[in-house]
């Protein structure tokens, strides 16, 4: 046998293997928790650039700011506080409703239906969620736009934990409380990796979703095809 094909068969045994693992890994997992944006899209559809800029003008006008200092307290919001909602609210009191509401008011056009994503999701067994740190309302809109409605047994947004958003503990004990979500038979899929380590210290198999793998120890998997990676867990 030629150099090559001994390559190319301990490849495909490598591969092959590499499924088998993760097969075992999830063998017992029977809920299946889904993060929404740049996890259930890719994050070339960039929506965070249209929601940013939402979210700059929301700071602008209520906070009385210009944009440079718009941006800088979004994101150090986003740094100590896990979102910038968060810190809106901590600090300066704010209502979240009408926030949430104006920052996902955003076009959905870059979005396109994912006919194997919505069968790889339909094939998984026993229940699946979507918990997002934006609102309920926003993600059944871009669940819409991909081909991925009616797939879920319940969409839980930031209001639903009371507005902790991720990574907090207590917001995923509030959604899981929720949702029924039994966190010693269930996953989580993410492409924010803080919001893996509450899941994993709960006992959650985790998966980073993303184009660039992110190493961890609350980090089981990373992967940034999220429909390929489904096939092998089934
Ligand atoms: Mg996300």
């Amino acid at each position: 046998m030629s150099k090559i094909a001994k390559a190319r068969i301990d490849s495909a045994l490598c591969f092959a293997y590499g499924s088998l693992m993760v097969k075992r890994a999830f063998s017992h997992v029977r809920h299946w928790v889904f993060d929404l944006d740049n996890t259930l899209y890719h994050p070339s559809a960039r929506l965070f650039d249209q929601i940013e800029v939402k979210m700059t003008s929301y700071v602008m006008e209520e906070l009385g700011v210009d944009a440079a200092e718009a941006d800088r307290l979004r994101s150090s919001y986003w740094r100590d506080h896990g979102t910038t909602l968060a810190g809106l609210m901590r600090e300066h009191d704010m209502d979240p409703l009408p926030y949430l509401e104006a920052v996902h008011d955003i076009s959905l056009d870059h979005l396109e239906e994912d006919r194997e994503l919505a069968a790889r999701i339909k094939d998984l067994p026993g229940k699946r969620i979507v918990y997002t740190n934006g609102s309920a309302p926003y993600a059944e809109r871009v669940l819409a736009a991909r081909g991925l409605s009616g797939l879920f047994d319940g969409i839980y947004g930031v209001e639903d934990a009371g507005f902790r958003p991720k990574p907090e503990r207590e917001a995923f004990d509030i959604i899981f409380g929720k949702a029924g979500i039994e966190a010693s038979s269930a996953a989580m899929f993410e492409d924010d990796p803080r919001n893996l380590a509450a899941p994993h210290a709960m006992g959650m198999r985790t998966v980073h979703v993303a184009p660039d793998p992110h190493e961890d120890d609350h980090v089981h998997y990373s992967t940034d095809d999220l429909s390929g990676f489904l096939a092998k867990v089934l």
